[in-house]
């Protein structure tokens, strides 16, 4: 067994972050990842960072364009914490070599991006997150920082106490893929779970197929909510071919839309007369979606983005990297070409839901980035939110998890505090079926109760084995890749940017019958090293019970706001819903829960006003 006394889960933005701020706070860190750290999909991310870093600008002017982002459904404490800290993470990075982008005079370059009202994304090019994980990188191998990277992690070693606030976890077991080894580590302190997104539930998504959604779905079976998963992102510019990203930045810089008629429709058609291609993006999304099925699009599916009014020059400059994507993903030239864009999954706003110290109501149980949900995004995130929500809330959990001083959390988690029960009646039952093809968490599989850290971790270690024996043995039934194509294309059909009540319902069958599936799973390589096929299966798995909480946040939530639009309530109905949906795993058998939105801030209370850009 591997020990530390700090065990972050992925090399990403969030999990390098979370691994420095612990080890300054002291602790001996490991990161164990399965992918490589400067692999990780922060890597992808083109447009910048948001932070109020100059004069006109300030912490409470991006509070508030966060919160209204988010539709009031952010925490105004996560909000207000991701604006005040932002700017010293920036400059933190900056000060360990961040090659930001410059002006003429030096300082630090920053652009326009939707739903702000001040330029404020401060970028590197349009490769930013690139340089961001090999700055951080760079200072984990300065720091002496073990990392364990081609390591699968299949699951959190949990104890099992009845109700999960009361649980405990001690650390993790991981798959090593180069040899196959099986094995344990414990956390003394605490586990960090920084694992990304789960954009591989859909099948038009700009996110890589690392992005499996690995930590929500472990955190999710050992008792941890998940929290607003209804609420999807899904990126106005993604090249119709691939889902591959065309950045904000390229919009931030003056990039255009029109449609077939050659209309710049977000103007034209009035669905954002101020901000126009700069609104946010669920708006931008919707306006898009509406001109294809009106008739408007090209070859029914996609809109035009052109730059080339920029300019080779500034294009050159600021958006290179576009003009990469473009011809290797397109075969066009951005320099003499309109990009065809539609929108594609990108982000879940949702996720393990965390205080503002990244703890969950799992003692020793933290989350950081994407896979987190604290809540900063609440219904929509603005574009360059996110990398800010990484370093400023991976730094505080890996403070925290490491025994760092800090403030008491003002966002409560876990099935306590001010919560109700949702009543609605669901068509088909969720959560596990059967044996679900080895155990659904340590919650759920018993005996683990014990003082003993060490036999708790050995406990599932054990199990994980049994589980790899049971998918291993067999010889015939169903591959993993079936199963996730299916659930890719009903969550694609049912649960994208239009959603509708008899198309969550179908979805929600769907995902029913592809667990039922899933217990037929089998792998087919024999293979003791680098068995992808198995890694997958068990990422398949994971994929299922994300893509599930997202359903069933989807269909009960009977309003419209953000990113959630229901063709049968096209209001948002605040009277009712200024609150979070959380589901929790229940062992095995969900519970819908909400807990309010915190709306009261440090100097003021955040009414909610209508959205318009
Ligand atoms: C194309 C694209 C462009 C973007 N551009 C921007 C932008 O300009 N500005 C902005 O603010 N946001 C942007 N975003 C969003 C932002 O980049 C992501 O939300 C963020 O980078 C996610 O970082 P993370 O650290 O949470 O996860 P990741 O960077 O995805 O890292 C996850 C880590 O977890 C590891 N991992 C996962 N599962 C396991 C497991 N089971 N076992 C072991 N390790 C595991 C992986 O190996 C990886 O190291 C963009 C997103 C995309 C997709």
């Amino acid at each position: 067994m591997y020990e530390h006394d700090v065990i972050v889960v992925g090399g990403g933005g969030a999990g390098l972050r979370a691994a420095i701020a612990a080890q300054e706070e002291g602790a001996d860190v490991a990161i164990v990842t399965k992918l490589h750290p400067v692999r990780s999909h922060t890597g992808a991310a083109e447009g910048g960072i948001n932070a109020a870093l100059r004069e006109g600008d300030d912490w409470e002017l991006h509070a508030y364009d966060t919160m209204k982002g988010s539709d009031y459904l952010g925490d105004a404490p996560a909000i207000e914490t991701l604006a005040q800290d932002a700017p010293e993470e920036v400059f933190q990075i900056e000060h360990w070599g961040m090659p930001f982008s410059r002006e003429e005079d030096g300082r630090v370059s920053q652009r326009p991006f939707g739903g702000l009202s001040f330029p404020r994304t401060t970028y590197a090019g349009a490769e930013t997150g690139h340089h961001l994980l090999h700055t951080m990188y760079e200072q984990v191998v300065k720091r002496g920082i073990q990392v364990y990277d081609e390591w699968y992690v299949m699951n959190l070693a949990v104890t099992d106490e009845e109700t999960p606030e009361d649980r405990s976890c001690h650390g993790i077991v991981g798959y090593d893929v180069q040899s196959g080894e099986i094995a344990g580590f414990k956390a003394n302190d605490g586990v960090i779970l920084a694992t990304g997104g789960p954009g591989q539930a859909f099948d038009h998504t700009t996110n890589a197929v690392a992005c499996t959604g690995d930590g929500y779905a472990m955190a999710y079976r050992a008792g941890v909510p998940m929290e607003d998963m209804e609420f999807v992102q899904f990126h106005p510019t993604t090249l119709p071919s691939t889902g591959v990203l065309i950045s904000e930045g390229v919009r931030g810089e003056g990039g255009i839309l029109y449609n077939a008629d050659g209309e710049r429709f977000m103007f034209e058609h009035g669905y954002a007369n101020n901000d126009g291609e700069l609104a946010s993006r669920d708006v931008v999304s919707r306006a898009e979606l509406t001109e294809v099925n009106e008739g408007r699009g090209f070859e029914d599916e996609y809109v035009m983005l052109d730059m080339r009014h920029l300019g080779e020059e500034r294009i050159v400059d600021r958006l290179e990297n576009i003009l990469h994507l473009a011809e290797d993903f397109e075969g066009v030239d951005g320099l003499k070409e309109p990009m065809p864009v539609k929108p594609g999954q990108h982000y879940e706003m949702g996720g393990i839901e965390t205080d503002e110290n990244g703890h969950t109501c799992i003692d020793g149980l933290y989350a950081a980035g994407e896979t987190a949900c604290v809540s900063v995004h609440g219904a929509n995130r603005l574009g360059g939110n996110a990398l800010p929500e990484l370093i400023v809330f991976g730094a505080r959990a890996g403070k925290h998890a490491a025994g760092g001083d800090m403030a008491e959390a003002k966002i409560e988690t876990g099935e306590r505090g001010d919560i109700e029960y949702d009543e609605t009646e669901l068509p088909y039952q969720p959560g596990e079926v059967g044996i679900d093809s080895g155990p659904s968490g340590v919650a759920a599989d018993g005996g683990a109760v014990t003082a003993d850290a060490d036999a708790v971790v050995e406990q599932t270690v054990e199990t994980e084995r049994e589980r790899v024996s049971t998918l291993m043995e067999r010889d015939e039934g169903v591959q993993h890749s079936q199963i996730r194509a299916d659930l890719q294309k009903t969550m694609t059909q049912n649960v994208n940017v239009f959603r509708e009540e008899e198309g969550l319902k179908q979805a929600l069958q769907d995902i029913r019958e592809i667990r039922e599936a899933y217990q037929d799973v089998y792998v087919d390589d024999p293979s003791r090293t680098f068995n992808t096929d198995l890694q997958q299966t068990i990422e398949t798995r994971n994929l299922i019970d994300v893509a599930e909480t997202i359903t069933l946040g989807a269909l009960v939530r009977t309003e419209f706001r953000g990113a959630h639009w229901r063709a049968e309530h096209q209001e948002r109905k605040d009277e009712k819903w200024l609150k979070h949906t959380l589901v929790g795993w229940n062992d095995g058998d969900p519970t819908i829960f909400y807990r309010p939105t915190i709306l009261e801030g440090e100097n003021k209370t955040y009414e909610p006003k209508e959205r318009s850009y």
